[in-house]
């Protein structure tokens, strides 16, 4: 059996800040396992690639929920990267890093260590800030985060100003020192080309001789004696099921699905989980898999009277202008997010802190075949869309094994909008987006509302309106959360399994709360505030 000082599982957002970290100094040897491929292809590195590989099975495990009573039976599709740099592959690109109470209510509640002023180092660690270093933002970090907003259509301004004329204030930093109000959003990207962890710590970390990253393979199972992880099972891409050996740890990177999946098919998980499903039990772990949360998003669409970026990407000679123009200067839409224009509002004066996010998007693609983000294939005509989440909902849902068998999907139930305040949040969010369209800076370039349509007034169409269309924005957290008791918690606050040495969980999975924006930012603080306890603890 291979016997490495660690074994990083997943090489995703997280694992790959976790393997670059853990070798940074040559000595430990680090064996890093991933499920997916090659994160080096043409739609991974161009931004806008995202509209394709939002499905695209080579690099995504397009999961899909159980029925939601909520959302009116519905099962949703929730895309998660299966390829180096996890989800960091796939996604949107937005830099957001969450609200400093996030982090203040996590530490507050068991997550000791965690308060905003324990997690900005490390977010200041990875950055490398468009705008150089100030106390929020760092300077030469191996993550580049750009500013767009000389690039953005010119419609994000008529949002902008809609806003405004609302009371909402501007800013021009979500994650500087006024994240309230609306403006333009950041993104990850250098030089025009995706930025991701993998890029920024794994692909130098391969060229070291202490690391090796195991691609296309499936870890089946983590492997425990005398209370203690002490390796993993995996299946190689022969499909030969092969071992290797941690002498130091194990540090499961899976993400929020696959990480609690993992935990229960190797015996650490809810009693009554493994005996039904005739698991050898490790270790009665209630909470593995619990407390799931996610931001639950719903688009308005708008028809346009001015031209939007359907007209520049619709036609065939708009996409080849767009293409050429990326080509040769890593600029244009397909340098940009989907999302241009964010921001983080109350829906009223009574809110005490930011409830509702916002994006604003110069596109739209209701016409696009089974509702895919396919920016390369706007609608035809000139329409936009704007969109909000709640930022802190409070219902929460579970996942759980359905068979012993490593190789299915786990069942993923949402619980969307199960209690009253997410509720009235999602009401208040609507009734805010109206009010923006009404709005003169919005109002006088929209020709109609096509979706949901204004004959939609009352509140109760408005709610089923939300309950038949609204869907995640890919934010899944919280099934391995951090805090102080082993019944309510799956790792303590140096990321630790309760009741289990040598097992560390590393990634979204981790989060207390989901926090108020994003998640891609603070899972990869997760990774270098995980990675430092593991060099402390360990190194
Ligand atoms: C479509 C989409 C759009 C998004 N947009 C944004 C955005 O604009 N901004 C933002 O901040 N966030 C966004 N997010 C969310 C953000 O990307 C994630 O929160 C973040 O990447 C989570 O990181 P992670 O390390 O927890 O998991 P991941 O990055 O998902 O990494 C998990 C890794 O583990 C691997 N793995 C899992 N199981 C196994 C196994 N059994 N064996 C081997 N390997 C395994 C996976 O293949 C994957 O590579 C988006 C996500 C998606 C999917």
């Amino acid at each position: 059996m291979d016997s490495f000082d660690y074994i990083v599982v997943g090489a995703g957002t997280a694992g790959s800040v976790v393997a670059g970290r853990l070798s940074d100094s040559g000595r430990n040897r680090v064996l890093v396992v991933e499920a997916g491929g090659s994160d080096n292809t043409f739609w991974i590195r161009v931004p806008i690639g995202y509209g394709r590989t939002f499905v695209d099975p080579k690099v995504n495990w397009m999961y899909e929920t159980e029925p939601d009573a909520a959302t009116m039976g519905r099962s949703a599709y929730w895309p998660r990267g299966k390829v180096l740099g996890g989800s960091g592959s796939i996604n949107a690109l937005v830099y957001m890093r969450g609200l400093p109470h996030d982090y203040d209510d996590w530490a507050r509640d068991g997550a000791t260590g965690w308060g905003w002023n324990d997690v900005l180092p490390y977010f200041r660690k990875f950055e490398d800030h468009c705008w150089g270093a100030s106390n929020l933002h760092g300077s030469g970090g191996p993550i580049r985060i750009t500013d767009v907003s000389a690039a953005c259509h010119p419609l994000v301004r008529n949002y902008l100003d809609a806003a405004r004329s609302l009371g909402y204030g501007e800013t021009r930093d979500f994650n500087g020192d006024q994240p309230e109000g609306v403006g333009i959003y950041q993104i990850l990207t250098r030089n025009g080309f995706r930025e991701s962890t993998s890029y920024a710590y794994l692909h130098p970390a391969m060229k070291r001789a202490n690391v090796e990253v195991r691609t296309h393979c499936h870890v089946l199972k983590i492997l425990c004696s005398g209370g203690r992880a002490t390796g993993i099972r995996y299946r190689d891409p022969s499909g030969a099921v092969v071992e290797a050996s941690a002498a130091k740890s194990v540090v499961l990177c899976g993400g929020a699905i696959n990480s609690p999946q993992l935990l229960q098919l190797s015996g650490i998980g809810p009693r009554a989980l493994l005996d039904k499903l005739g698991i050898a039990p490790v270790l009665d772990a209630p909470a593995v898999g619990r407390n799931l949360q996610d931001h639950l998003n719903i688009s308005y669409f708008y028809r346009s009277k001015v031209r939007t970026l359907n007209n520049e990407l619709y036609p065939w000679y708009g996409k080849l202008w767009a293409g050429m123009r990326y080509v040769l200067t890593r600029t244009g839409p397909l340098s940009m997010s989907v999302n241009q224009g964010g921001g983080f509002v109350r829906s009223d004066l009574n809110q005490p802190v930011p409830n509702l996010q916002l994006y604003f998007n110069p596109a739209s693609y209701t016409t696009s075949p089974s509702n895919t983000r396919k920016m390369l294939n706007p609608d035809p005509f000139a329409a936009f869309l704007l969109s909000f989440n709640s930022c802190r909902p409070t219902s929460r849902g579970h996942i759980e094994i359905r068979s012993a068998d490593p190789m299915a999907p786990p069942a993923i139930h949402p619980n969307y909008l199960s209690t009253d305040k997410d509720v009235a949040e999602a009401l208040g969010g609507i009734h805010l987006l109206r009010r923006l369209a009404a709005a003169a800076p919005l109002a006088e370039v929209i020709e109609t509302e096509m979706i949901p349509g204004e004959a939609k007034q009352t509140d109760e169409e408005l709610l089923q309106d939300f309950r038949q269309r609204s869907g995640t924005v890919y934010h899944p957290t919280c099934t391995c959360r951090i805090g102080a008791d082993a019944r309510t918690s799956v790792v303590d606050p140096r990321l630790r399994v309760h009741g289990l040495d040598g097992l560390r969980v590393v990634d979204a999975s981790v989060f207390p709360t989901v926090t108020s924006g994003n998640t891609n930012a603070p899972s990869i603080m997760v990774g270098e505030k995980g990675s430092a306890m593991l060099l402390e603890d360990l190194g």
